[in-house]
């Protein structure tokens, strides 16, 4: 078995011991990825002690072995109401896990009537979480994927900063940037680019638009590249020319914010003490009610993941967790400035993996 999957399902295995579970249904596609290898849009993980299998239709069935060879490939014409309640028998399962946050309630409650009317002794434990909090946590290996990924992010701020004019839109802007990355070795984009100028930067997850860019304004450049499955996150703020006098204080406000954030966070601060550090600084400035979103997020196969940085995230910081620290002002009519890097825990402290200039 690689050693990387038996250690993760080692641990997820010492999970289920403690609930009282006899093996766990994955189907979530990052989980599902995580724990096997295997990357295709459909299948199920059953994990059970001494039980690995890849349940999945014939689409997948050649890419499943050569991903995920430390599962036995189930080759499966039916969903999984079809094969589970006979597997599960076999292998003398009793308690299984799903995850409750994903398994859709229809699936749920279809597979609730098989089980019922066939008088299977399967019980289904929704569990929430348990492979996410493994996730949260890198592996060197996942820390060199990211930060690969953040490279080609930085060289794609710096390319595109040389190269915004005012009359260029917001949708030219975005396309160069996701041409740039994907040239330079980036998968996918985990996301859409994000260019906003001007009043549009307002909104923090605000769409490319055909608005021509322009001077003295603020310019929320929000972008991400993917290497070997990993996803980067990156934001900047931007403005061509004199900037006025609002752009200098709120601009100063968030930098102000994120920096101070980023030399106090430390291992065991929970997200939710962590956003406050930054919200306190952003209240002082006195733009308390214009930071509306969390301070950041867990970046890894997913764009967004554990750990949750913000108001009142219990979720605890610790060594090896990679995630964003973002703050933002955002002011209707005028625009809105993030300043965004990810960052890793290390040795007691944070680390910056991105590097474009700020
Ligand atoms: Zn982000």
């Amino acid at each position: 078995m690689s050693p990387k999957i038996k250690t993760r399902i080692a641990k997820l295995l010492g999970e289920l011991g403690e609930k009282g579970l006899d093996g766990i249904l994955i189907s979530q596609p990052e989980n599902r990825r995580y724990l096997s290898g295997f990357d295709g849009s459909t299948g199920f993980l059953l994990i059970a002690p001494d039980k690995n299998i890849l349940a999945t239709d014939s689409r997948y069935i050649i890419q499943a072995k050569s991903q995920a060879p430390d599962y036995e490939i189930l080759p499966v014409t039916s969903d999984i109401g079809g094969w589970l309640p006979g597997l599960a028998s076999e292998l003398n399962i009793k308690r299984v896990g799903f995850e409750g946050e994903y398994l859709t309630f229809s699936l749920y409650r279809r597979l609730c009537d098989i089980l019922g009317k066939g008088k299977s002794v399967l019980k289904l434990i929704p569990v929430e979480g348990i492979v996410e909090s493994l996730r949260a946590v890198k592996e060197p290996g996942e820390i060199k994927l990211i930060s690969q990924a953040a490279e080609i992010a930085d060289a794609a701020m710096d390319y595109i900063r040389g190269n915004i004019h005012p009359g260029m839109t917001e949708k030219e802007a975005a396309w160069e940037i996701e041409k740039f990355m994907r040239e330079k070795g980036s998968q996918p984009v985990p996301f859409d680019v994000i260019v906003a100028s001007g009043p549009n930067s307002a909104l923090p997850h605000a769409q490319p638009s055909a608005r021509a860019i322009q001077k003295a304004e603020p310019i929320v450049i929000d972008i991400g590249a993917r290497v070997g499955g990993y996803a980067s996150d990156l934001s900047r703020t931007i403005c061509l020319g004199d900037s006025d006098e609002t752009f200098k204080k709120v601009y100063d406000t968030v930098l102000g914010a994120q920096l101070g954030t980023i030399a106090i966070v430390k291992p065991e601060m929970s997200g939710g003490e962590a956003d406050q550090i930054a919200r306190v600084i952003i209240e002082e400035g006195g733009y308390g009610e214009a930071f509306g979103h969390g301070l950041g997020h867990g970046v890894g196969l997913a764009t967004h993941e554990k750990p949750r940085l913000g108001p009142n995230s219990p979720e605890e910081l610790a060594d090896g967790m990679v995630f964003t620290i973002e703050p933002g002002i955002y002011i209707e009519g005028w625009g809105g400035v993030r300043i965004e890097d990810l960052v890793v825990m290390e040795a007691g402290k944070v680390r910056e993996i991105s590097k474009a200039k700020k």
